[in-house]
């Protein structure tokens, strides 16, 4: 199994910015690309260097890894004559972090294995904060010897680095997961609500539920009401976290893949549509546990 020094890394956003930094850090030779010349000229000045095309940053490249917004992003960057697949080293390890559809994800691995690379999808759970940090989780599809060999690449970025199936099951993973976060945040958000209004003290509440049946990861580790659990955006003004434009964007992934799929997800198209309903009332760039507020009655923007 080939050993990798060097990477090409392709979208420098918000996530892809600060994780190129941590490769660097951990003794990688990064070579970066972006559209933004901005964000290309941020991943210099952090030990980077800058490539002028995809197809310039990929070649003779040990790995290329993707930070991209979305299935079309990464269908275009892996695709046609100025692509990865076209341009990379032969049997260079492609691992795709964005979150996108699974089907998109599905079609590039087979793509990429076509012709001889190796690929994993391996979007990631932690926002922008445990991307500086390098404490992201990553849920990885792909072969065995592909998770292996993508394993230690992306362990400078990750508190853990976990394995989801074949191909496509990291995407799997992350909507599945991001969906039962909506539906969680939601119903802890109503619970609250409903305590107030019957009289309950939020934080007695959450005494009390947070060491009963209602425990979930919402309650106790991102509390949408204020107060209980002091590092939650709920004690900052609701500032992201984890936006809820990106929540909606994770939700309608689920409610694509649930429709292809032929799976019943009632309480996940609820979720959807309630988030659709907090951004569309000016709460996109909010906490997504910021609709407790919409919930509540008291949102305004
Ligand atoms: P972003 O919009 O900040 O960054 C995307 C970057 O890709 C931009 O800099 C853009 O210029 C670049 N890009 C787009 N097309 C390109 C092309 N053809 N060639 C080169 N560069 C191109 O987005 P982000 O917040 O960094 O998110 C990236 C991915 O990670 C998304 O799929 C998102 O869903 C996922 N994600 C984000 C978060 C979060 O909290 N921000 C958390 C988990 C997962």
């Amino acid at each position: 199994m080939a050993k990798v020094n060097s990477i090409a890394f392709i979208g420098l956003g918000n996530m892809g910015g600060p994780m190129a930094v941590n490769l660097v850090k951990a003794g990688f030779s990064v070579t970066a690309f972006d559209l933004s010349q901005a964000a290309l000229e941020a991943a210099k000045s952090h030990g980077c260097t800058a490539a002028k095309s995809v197809a310039d940053a990929v070649a003779g490249k040990d790995a290329v890894i993707t930070m991209l917004p979305a299935g079309k992003h990464v269908r275009a960057v892996y695709g046609g004559d100025d692509g990865i697949i076209a341009n990379a080293a032969p049997g260079a390890l492609f691992c795709d972090c964005s979150t996108i559809d699974v089907q998109s994800a599905r079609d590039v691995a087979a793509q990429s294995k076509d012709k001889g690379f190796a690929f994993v999808d391996s979007p990631v759970s932690g926002g922008v904060a445990a991307a500086d940090a390098g404490t992201l989780a990553f849920m990885v599809g792909g072969t065995d010897e592909d998770f292996a060999r993508a394993k230690p690449v992306l362990e400078p970025m990750a508190k853990a680095v976990l394995y989801a199936g074949e191909a496509g099951a990291g995407q799997a993973a992350k909507i599945c997961n991001n969906m039962l976060l909506g539906i969680c945040m939601i119903g802890t958000s109503e619970a609250f609500v409903l305590a107030k209004k019957l009289g309950l003290d939020p934080q007695r509440f959450f005494d009390i539920s947070s060491k009963a049946s209602g425990q979930n990861w919402s309650m106790t580790s991102y509390c949408p009401q204020a107060g209980p659990v002091p590092a939650s955006p709920a004690n900052n003004d609701y500032k992201p976290g984890f936006a809820t434009a990106m929540m909606l964007k994770d939700l309608r992934l689920a409610q694509d893949a649930a429709q292809s799929a032929g799976a019943a997800t009632p309480l996940g198209a609820q979720a959807q549509a309630l988030y659709a309903l907090f951004a569309e009332l000016g709460g996109a760039d909010t906490d997504f546990s910021g609709i407790i507020k919409m919930l509540d009655g008291e949102w305004q923007q």
